[in-house]
């Protein structure tokens, strides 16, 4: 569902991405982890086209995320392409960014009315479910200044749901929440892994979740995949000096 083949990405003379090759499988729950600067979110950002990539090619879904087909070559893909493609991916970030003149309820209808041309009724009867599905359905007629860092990350989860993505990002959706609310966006991410088989591509640097819920860790290190594999073989027996001495810092 997701393939980065041979992406490089550089910043200057800093290669944040070298070569990367990276698969995620539909329905498959991967977590990249790793230091600082390794390339994490870059890999995020460019699924989400924030990012130009000076090398390679990414595939969402088969097709090519920047370029098109075109008599048998690949051209860089119109405005048409790309906004298809943007919409089969949803993000959350670290920082919710929900609409704040919007209520819950209006911010996870936005998109769908807007960009998808769904009605109102259908758009709020999908809205509420999935805040229902988040545990935010009492709350769907409050700003989000009215609302804690844990119910505005799950709004924006319900959000991003309603765009009906086949791919959804996680990026560090919970280091900007207090450690008490953590939880509540932790079970939603579970709950959507246990119930759903959407394909998700997760950063974080809590590794107890990650092992929890992944299919696969990858253990990234500058802008490569040094080590990857099931969170038991990966955090309890890592094979490569990278990976032993970064969880032996983070644990
Ligand atoms: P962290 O865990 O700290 O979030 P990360 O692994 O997610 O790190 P990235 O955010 O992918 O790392 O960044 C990789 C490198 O690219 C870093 O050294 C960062 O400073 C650099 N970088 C990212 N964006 C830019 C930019 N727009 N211009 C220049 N350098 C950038």
């Amino acid at each position: 569902m997701v393939r980065f083949m041979n992406v490089s990405k550089r910043y200057g003379d800093l290669v944040v991405l070298d070569r990367l090759d990276l698969d995620v499988a539909a329905g498959e729950m991967v977590t990249i982890i790793g230091p600082s600067g390794s390339g994490k979110t870059t890999v995020l950002r460019m699924i989400m086209t924030l990012e130009k990539i000076d090398e390679g090619v990414i595939y969402i879904d088969g097709e090519p995320l920047t370029h098109m087909e075109k008599n048998g070559k690949l051209v860089r893909a119109n405005q048409a392409h790309m906004r298809k493609m943007r919409s089969k991916i949803g993000m959350c970030f670290q920082h919710f960014n929900l609409f704040p003149h919007m209520t819950a309820l209006e911010n996870c209808m936005e998109g769908p009315v807007q960009v998808l041309g769904i009605s109102k009724d259908e758009a709020r009867e999908r809205a509420m479910e999935l805040l229902e599905m988040v545990g935010m359905a009492e709350k769907s007629d409050q700003h989000p200044s009215r609302l804690s860092g844990g119910q505005q990350q799950r709004v924006a989860i319900a959000r991003a749901l309603a765009m009906r993505p086949k791919v959804m990002l996680f990026d560090e959706v919970t280091s900007a929440l207090d450690p008490e609310v953590i939880n509540e966006v932790t079970t939603v991410i579970r709950n959507l892994v246990d119930q759903h088989s959407l394909t998700m591509l997760m950063v974080t640097h809590q590794i107890g979740f990650a092992r929890e819920i992944s299919d696969r860790i990858c253990f990234f290190f500058g802008g490569r995949i040094e080590e990857q594999g099931p969170p038991t073989d990966l955090l309890d027996e890592p094979q490569e000096d990278r990976t032993q001495q970064f969880l032996s810092a983070v644990f």
